[in-house]
């Protein structure tokens, strides 16, 4: 049992943050109060359930002092069953925000995309759910001492010093750094709209693991706002790099429709499934949720999915072209021309260009981040033996530290038949 946490020199009081999250997206700020969201821009305010929205106390969790226990009074079982109320939130690391729509063959637009690289989420404890007093917990400021100290309240003189330190509405916090993809399901019809976004989380979480090859622990989502988003994201350290391929790949849904079918029954009818079995979307996790989940429900949206196309939407192919010709190095007039004939061909183009790949400490001239190739573009400056050997030396290092694949174009070789490598990306 969590009993302590550590009370630092300088009191609690100082390690207490101020929070304001945003329960139409989910989205997390610290600091001051704010009145309106930074991500969607609406008002800052409880939930539905009557959470608060801008937390005073609460505490990063980052020592806890746990003590054995023998058993526990049935008053307490009964609270804990039901758990803790616990609230995510998340937020984009600055730069680090792509969007994208999936398209129904008649144009129609299915959901909305944004993924975030290395993105912020925290998951905040505000008490047990069974709770019937006010929210949070309650910790003793002094000793660091979770909840009411119950044995000791009847003892006189020690009751009244007791309570002064005595910090009510305390709220627990914990953060991860990870990949996220927010789905945002657009023109949900509004009958059966609770059923029809329970079945659809647990139809995709199902569907993605099962095309990625994701164990069910790699991958993990939330309702925000009352289902209008759906956040994923990658809870494996590193992360595999799934969720970033669902908005380039044009066809990502396509795919994610074809298992959501075959898992679903669909494709073998399984007659003993009348809404949702254990074969299917069931497990012991979401079994809450399991009066809700009907197959049935989203089948028309799956159908349309199986004929849907992700459209990036942002900047475009000309847009990066131009971006990237501008970060070129000025001294290598080889490297534009490799870009140009990419660019011509219609091909892929480049994510970043000169940007230092820490773990080798070499900068390739174009990287694919999410195809792992980085590409070096050896104009006649690399022709001599020293910067040859030099040259050798930086990219072994980058393949050795790295799993990146790595593209080496001489201008005076054939390089650019080299480049017909980048013709399935
Ligand atoms: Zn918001
Ligand atoms: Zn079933």
């Amino acid at each position: 049992m969590v009993a302590k946490t550590k009370v630092p020199a300088g009191g609690i009081e100082n390690e207490y943050k101020r929070v304001s999250v945003c329960f139409n997206c989910g989205y997390f700020h610290d600091g001051d109060f704010r009145d309106t969201c930074e991500n969607c821009g609406a008002e800052i305010k409880p939930d539905t359930s009557n959470n608060v929205a801008k937390l005073t106390r609460v505490l990063p969790m980052e020592t806890a002092i746990a003590r054995r226990r023998e058993r526990i009074t049935c008053d307490e079982e009964e609270r804990l069953k039901y758990g803790y109320n616990i609230t995510t939130h998340f937020r984009y690391a600055s730069q680090k925000r792509e969007s994208a729509i999936v398209q129904a063959a008649d144009g129609t637009p299915l959901f909305k995309l944004n993924y975030g690289a290395t993105a912020t989420i925290w998951r905040i404890n505000r008490g047990l759910k069974k709770n019937t007093d006010e929210g949070g917990l309650k910790l003793d400021a002094k000793t660091g001492i979770w909840g009411e100290n119950k044995s000791q309240q009847n003892k006189g003189q020690q009751t009244k010093q007791l309570n002064d330190n005595l910090h009510a509405e305390v709220n627990l916090m914990v953060d991860d750094t990870c990949n996220i993809l927010v789905i945002e399901p657009l023109n949900v019809d509004t009958a059966n709209r609770e059923a029809f976004i329970a079945t659809l989380q647990y139809t995709l979480e199902t569907a993605i693991q099962a095309v990625y090859k994701l164990e069910a622990d790699e991958l993990d989502f939330e309702k925000l706002g009352d289902g209008k988003y759906l956040l994923f994201w990658e809870a494996a350290e590193g992360g595999a790099g799934v969720l970033s391929q669902l908005l380039e790949k044009p066809d990502a849904f396509v795919k994610i429709a074809d298992a959501a079918l075959d898992i679903c029954h669909f494709q073998e009818t399984k007659d003993s499934c009348v809404q949702a079995c254990y074969e299917c979307l069931l497990s012991y996790r979401n079994q809450f949720d399991h009066a809700l989940i009907n197959r049935h429900l989203i089948k028309p949206l799956v159908d349309e999915l199986q004929k849907s196309i992700v459209q990036p939407e942002g900047i475009s192919r000309d847009e990066q072209y131009q971006n990237l010709l501008k970060k070129t190095d000025p001294n290598s007039q080889f490297e534009r021309i490799v870009l140009q004939e990419i660019y011509q061909r219609g091909y892929k183009l480049p994510d970043v260009t000169q940007e230092l790949i820490p773990e080798a400490n070499c900068k390739p001239d174009f990287l694919y981040k999410t195809d792992s190739i980085a590409v070096f573009c050896d104009g006649s400056i690399h022709d001599s033996p020293d910067k040859r050997k030099q040259d050798k030396i930086e990219r072994d290092n980058l393949k050795y530290n790295t799993n990146y694949h790595i593209l080496t174009l001489r201008h005076n070789e054939d390089w650019r038949s080299k480049l017909n490598i980048l013709t399935g990306l």
